[in-house]
């Protein structure tokens, strides 16, 4: 008996945004989940960068994240809401030494969920989770706020590449791949 056709692989396209405070690791975290690389002495990019890659949810599926980093653009508030417009997920990222920068997400998250598609998929990352000993954001704190708000939730380490595939495939994994459309 013949096997039974498979299905050709699906290459699904979604656009995921980065947010956060300046210099909490947003292009690192991109960096590194990229292109696998860290630079410690690397300067904030100017101007948008655009990347895209690729998490394989198993031997049918892939989703593509065209991933915008607003390399430092955030600064300037007004042009935020053009690079979360139309976003299926986004990273919100903090800095575990820096309590304020968890404010700053918490302000951004409450914009998204005012703002930003109703379906869009959140997720918080508590990044530098290397400098253990300079944190200053229990993890608990991060946690109970993310369960409180319905967020994803990883401490990540562009420095050390913890948890950064993790954290994408996460996010992967809690995409509505039924209404997506195919990559080319
Ligand atoms: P962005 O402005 O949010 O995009 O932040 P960058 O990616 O430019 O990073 C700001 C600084 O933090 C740079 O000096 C990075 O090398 C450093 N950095 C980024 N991620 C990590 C990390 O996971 N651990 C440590 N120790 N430093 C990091």
């Amino acid at each position: 008996m013949a096997a039974a056709a498979r299905a050709p692989p699906r290459l699904l396209q979604f656009k995921l945004v980065l947010l956060g405070e300046s210099a909490v690791g947003k292009s690192s975290l991109v960096l590194r989940f990229v292109k696998d690389q860290f630079d410690d002495y690397r300067e904030s990019t100017i101007g948008a960068a655009f990347l895209t890659q690729t998490v394989s949810l198993d031997e049918s599926t892939t989703v593509k994240f065209e991933i915008w980093d607003t390399a430092g653009q955030e600064r300037y508030k007004s042009l935020a809401p053009m690079y979360y417009r139309n976003a299926n997920c986004a990273v919100v990222v903090y800095d575990i030494t820096q309590p304020s920068s968890l404010e700053k997400a918490k302000a951004w998250i409450r914009e998204l969920q005012r703002q930003a598609d109703p379906n869009i998929i959140i997720a918080l990352a508590g990044n530098k989770a290397d400098l253990a000993s300079r944190r200053a954001v229990p993890s608990e704190e991060a946690q109970a706020y993310a369960s409180e708000e319905n967020l994803l939730f990883l401490e990540t380490s562009a420095k050390d590449n913890a948890n950064v595939s993790e954290l994408f495939t996460m996010i992967a994994r809690k995409l509505p791949l039924e209404s997506a459309a195919n990559a080319q």
